[in-house]
Parts: structure tokens; sequence; C-alpha cells
């Protein structure tokens, strides 16, 4: 039978750990505050923004709410995030993406205080990554880093495949991965035969972006699967990059969508907010 990571229960144990870890911090009169900005009413977005508030909230973290007008321009933006970078009492900044396309988006992340940088997308933090020095690292792929730790999954020597080079999972995940002395092979839309790549997998992370796309015919028999997408299906349910269905008698562990890798980041993120306030 496969082992089911219960991403739930882990974000879980690691934000009760931060609530301790804050409780301590303010014990010694440090404040954490995290300041959210979001541009438009995307109702996505919102529903991020407030998961990441509510996350706030629990562990005691102050946030500080910038819901800002579709319209506002690049330049005005670019003010607000000056502003927050000199701001002593802010020590985290969220940009919610995507953001409308009048806005360039490198250009936001690039203005942030790589300090404050708790989303881990500014070039400075990725340079760390990339060199293993210690900086803010990109949720997801951090999330996915735990779960395999916290479930006693071992990365070292393994056979990891990655399906995606995004920049905020594909390519961070994969240093990850080889941080983690796994030998790391990155697939993406122009690899030639998928299949065969796939199947040499030990440990397989699924960042395609597409619903149900990885099927039975992919894996080796015993294959550890990461699903990283996040999609709503014909009937209107959440499901990922990985057919369920298709895959479950064939892997030995998976992450299940809802509740495997999408409360991690969240727990990344509260953890990241927290290492802002102790410099890193
Ligand atoms: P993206 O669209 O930026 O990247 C998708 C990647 O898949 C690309 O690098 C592309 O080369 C590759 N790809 C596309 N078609 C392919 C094919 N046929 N064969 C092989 N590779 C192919 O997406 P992303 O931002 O990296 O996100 C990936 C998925 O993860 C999405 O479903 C997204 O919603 C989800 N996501 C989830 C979380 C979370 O917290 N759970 C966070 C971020 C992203």
């Amino acid at each position: 039978m496969a082992q089911i990571i219960d991403g739930k229960m882990i974000s879980q144990q690691i934000k009760d750990e931060l609530k301790e870890r804050v409780a301590k911090l303010k014990e010694e009169g440090k404040e954490i505050t995290l300041a959210v900005v979001q541009v438009g009413k995307d109702p996505a977005s919102s529903v991020y923004v407030n998961n990441k508030k509510k996350a706030c909230a629990y562990i005691g973290i102050n946030s500080l709410s910038y819901e800002l007008e579709e319209t506002i321009t690049e330049k005005e933006l670019l003010e607000l995030i000056y502003e927050l970078n000199d701001n002593p009492v802010v020590n985290g900044i969220l940009v919610q993406l995507p953001l409308p396309s009048h806005i360039k988006e490198d250009k936001i992340i690039n203005a942030i205080n790589p300090k404050k940088d708790v989303d881990g997308f500014h070039p400075q933090n990725v340079g760390s990554m990339c060199i293993g020095e210690r900086g803010f690292v990109s949720c997801t792929p951090a999330g996915v880093i735990q779960l395999l730790k916290r479930s006693n999954i071992s990365i070292a020597g393994k056979e990891c495949v990655v399906i995606g080079r995004s920049n905020i999972v594909g390519k961070p995940m994969s240093l990850l991965l080889l941080q983690e002395d796994a030998t790391v092979t990155i697939a993406h839309s122009k690899t030639k035969d998928l299949k065969e790549v796939t199947k040499r997998a030990d440990i397989l992370v699924v960042a395609v972006g597409k619903p149900k796309f990885i099927t039975k015919d992919y894996l080796k028999k015993g294959a550890i699967v990461i699903d990283v997408g996040i999609h709503r299906d014909e009937n209107n349910k959440l499901c990922g990059d990985v057919d369920y269905d298709s895959v479950i008698d064939e892997v030995s562990a998976i992450t299940p969508v809802p509740g495997g890798v999408g409360p991690m980041t969240i727990a990344m993120l509260m953890n990241n907010c927290v290492e802002s306030a102790l410099n890193i």
C-alpha cells in the first residue's frame, strides 16, 4: 500500500513549531511583521492572500495588508516597495503574483530588499541558494524537501526527476534536491521521450501545470511521486498534475491534491517570515 504523504499534518507540525519560536521571540521583545501586497481583486489571489494572513495570525506574526487598485502604476508600486524596504517595523514583504500585465514582475521582485524577500524570488536569494549559502528559499520547493525529510524518505543518492523548469518551482526544486545529494534530471516541454526519463525516477516531482498529466505509464514501479500541480477538474474538484487514481497502485509514496504540497508552501512562507526577523 502506498504511503500517503500528509502535507496537511506536516505543515501543521511546522506551524506549531513556528508558533512556539514566535512566542519565545515575543518574550524577548521581538515582533514579526509581514507586509502583504495585493494588486487587483483576482479571486484566486484573494484566497491565497487570506490563507497567508490566517497563517500569520495563527503563528503570532503581524500582517499589514496593502490592497491596491488594479490601475496602480509600476512607479507607484515601486514607491510602496521602497517605503516597506525602509520601514523598520516590516520584516518581510510579500507581493502576491501574478501582477497586472502593465507591471513588470521582475522589476518589482528585484526592488524588494533581499533581506525582506520572504518568497525567495529575488536574484540575490536565488544566487545564494545556487551556491548553498544562507538566504530565503522559494517556499514550494522548500516545502517539498520538508515533506520528504519529515516522511523519512531519504534523498541522497536517489534518481530524482523534476518535470518543469519554472523559476519558482522547477529550477529551485532541482537545486535543492541536488543539495541533498540526489542525482537530478530536469525535464521540460522540449524533453524528448519524457516517459523514458521519468521511468528512471526514484523520486518524481511533477510541476508541469497540466491536470492529471502523469499516468502510471510514466512511472517505475515503487516510485515516490510529489505532485506540485493544483487545478480544478471537469467536476470542479481539486486535482494535481498527476492522475492519482491511475498511479496509486504503482507508487510507494505520493502526495495527494489537496493536502499535499499546497499547505507546505504557506508553512514555509511562515518559516521564512520567522527567519526574516532573525536577520539572516
Ligand atoms: P509553469 O507553467 O511556469 O511551468 C510548467 C513547466 O512544465 C515548464 O517549465 C514547462 O517546460 C514544463 N512543461 C510543460 N509542458 C510539458 C510537457 N508536455 N512535458 C514536459 N514538461 C512540460 O508552472 P509552475 O509555476 O512551475 O507551476 C507548476 C504547477 O504547480 C502548476 O499546476 C501550478 O498551479 C502549481 N503550483 C502549485 C504551488 C503550490 O503551492 N502547491 C505553487 C506553485 C505552483
